[in-house]
């Protein structure tokens, strides 16, 4: 029985920014079953593939091999002839300057089906991104995207320097960093004025996006003294002098500042969406995991006779999570009948939240002393607590509810871990000193941390949630940068801003 041919999508990833991929783009990658996908692209984009997807990167320059054309050809014709659906996602617009004819051409010829979805090309990113318009009333009413990479005997030729000096509007180079002084020189020599101005736009729309402003006769001087590598795109022509004081992308407070978050991994999405919507270049580390008990036997125990305790204490949104998904594994919310909920902070509180459950009651600090004596406020002595705890945890919630005549109990409802492998890209670029700020957001966070990397944290500043966090950290021999004034996630964002802006 011949199998049936699967389909291949030609994907534009878009310039670098992970938000510029299409919704197409998107339902493409939630249904392949292999992605093969240009170094260029973000791997952030790589997320929307199902966690099952294979994944292929097909090569960096100077690095790997980078895979030829006829061999990314006959891979996608083979992949599909298996019967899998197949991503080819590409960096920018699959149609500009990254062979979507000759990979149609392939699958045509094979008899494959395909679609083509398109994406934001580099040079209308560097329109919106470097504040750079593309045209201009009056000065450009024309683009031309250009090729200046030179692939002995095919482009070279093509180039017609005496059409281009002659063009009524912008051009725009891409590949055009190594061969920079060769195109222009061209261009010049054809009749184009040296003073006219240019721009170079390098990593346009990523963390590190950096524009030079230059004319014509300077761009090659630009690219040699600043050492400027690709990807880049040169905009010549009179929009490359416009400028505006404010760009919108560049003035985020934290652009250009690197931040390491440590958290578990579910739990640091929202935390690096924050810190990347202010524009930081977020890199994740997680420095412990959070597991399901090793043993449920305790929580099914507590969970079958919650009507004996009065308060119901949960020390983070972890524990949330945990007890109350076991609880709905098997009965449902009633199972809570009137006991009372206490949470250690606003995340925890939300966390209740999203369970369609009002905390009782959560102290303005929120930290484990501060949940006690807010707690005595209530009159404990007698009262009955079950405390929802990771495996390894503060006592001192415990303790001193006990001292004040509470009757407690602890249930171990999630095991927190120490990962001890860091990722070789992150160690190195720590030991490198890349990396601005680490976040540390738990005591168990900061000793993890200085088992995975030691006195390479030293490298970079340190942003501590809290006191205790901060504590945790002098006593390992670690000084703290920034400190959050509100002990939560957005209060060490803010610790973070506040240090940028010079404030504080
Ligand atoms: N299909 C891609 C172009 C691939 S050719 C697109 O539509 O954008 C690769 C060249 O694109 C690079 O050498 C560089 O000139 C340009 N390029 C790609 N991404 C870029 C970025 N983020 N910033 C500046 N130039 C970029």
């Amino acid at each position: 029985m011949p199998q049936t041919v699967g389909k291949v999508f030609l994907v534009g990833g878009g310039p670098g920014d992970p938000g510029l991929i299409t919704l197409r783009g998107c339902q493409c990658l939630a249904a392949a079953d292999v992605v093969l996908y240009d170094y260029l692209v973000n791997p952030q984009i790589l997320t929307h593939a199902r966690p099952t997807a294979e994944l292929v990167c097909l090569g960096r320059h100077g690095r790997d091999r980078i895979m030829p054309q006829s061999e990314i050809d006959a891979e996608l014709v083979r992949l599909a002839r298996e019967g899998r659906t197949v991503v080819r996602l590409k960096g920018g617009d699959p149609a500009v300057f990254a062979h979507a004819h000759e990979e149609t051409a392939a699958l045509d010829e094979a008899h494959v089906p395909y679609e083509i979805v398109p994406g934001i090309t580099a040079a209308l990113a560097a329109g919106s991104y470097a504040g750079i318009p593309l045209t201009q009333g009056g000065t450009a009413s024309a683009v031309a995207l250009v090729t200046a990479q030179q692939r002995e005997g095919i482009d070279s030729l093509v180039l017609d320097y005496d059409a281009l000096a002659a063009f009524p509007g912008t051009l725009i180079f891409y590949m055009g960093v190594t061969t920079a002084s060769h195109w222009s020189t061209a261009l010049i020599l054809a009749g184009k004025s040296p003073h006219t101005p240019a721009a170079i736009v390098r990593r346009c729309s990523w963390p590190d996006q950096e524009t030079i402003r230059c004319t014509l006769g300077t761009i090659a001087r630009e690219i040699e003294i600043r050492r400027l590598r690709p990807p880049a795109l040169v905009v010549v022509g009179p929009v490359a002098a416009l400028t505006r004081k404010h760009n919108w992308f560049v003035d985020r407070p934290l652009f250009g500042v690197r931040v390491l978050v440590t958290r578990a991994p579910h739990q640091a999405q929202t935390f690096a969406a924050a810190l990347a919507e202010l524009g930081a270049e977020v890199l994740l580390q997680p420095a412990i995991e959070v597991l399901p008990p090793d043993d449920w036997s305790q929580l099914d125990r507590a969970l079958v006779q919650l009507d004996r305790y009065d308060w119901l204490v949960f020390s983070s949104a972890n524990g949330v999570r945990a007890l109350l998904d076991r609880l709905l594994e098997t009965r449902d919310l009633r199972a809570l009948g009137k006991i009372k909920l206490a949470a250690i902070g606003s995340g925890t509180a939300e966390a209740l939240g999203r369970y369609h459950l009002r905390a009782d009651l959560v102290p303005d600090e929120f930290r484990a002393e501060s949940l006690a004596e807010a707690l005595q406020g209530e009159a404990v002595g007698g009262r009955r607590f079950l405390l929802a705890r990771a495996s390894r945890g503060r006592e001192v919630l415990a303790e001193q509810l006990s001292k004040a005549g509470g009757r407690v109990e602890q249930v171990v409802v999630y095991e927190s871990r120490d990962i001890v492998e860091p990722d070789r890209e992150i160690a190195s670029r720590l030991r490198e000193g890349k990396i601005d700020w680490i976040t540390v957001t738990s005591s168990a966070i900061a000793r993890s941390l200085v088992a995975l990397f030691g006195a390479d944290l030293r490298h970079s500043k340190l942003a501590a949630i809290s006191p205790i966090t901060s504590a945790t950290l002098k006593d390992l021999g670690y000084d703290v940068a920034v400190e959050a004034r509100q002990y939560t996630m957005s209060g060490l964002v803010d610790a973070i801003c506040a240090a940028h802006s010079g404030g504080e």
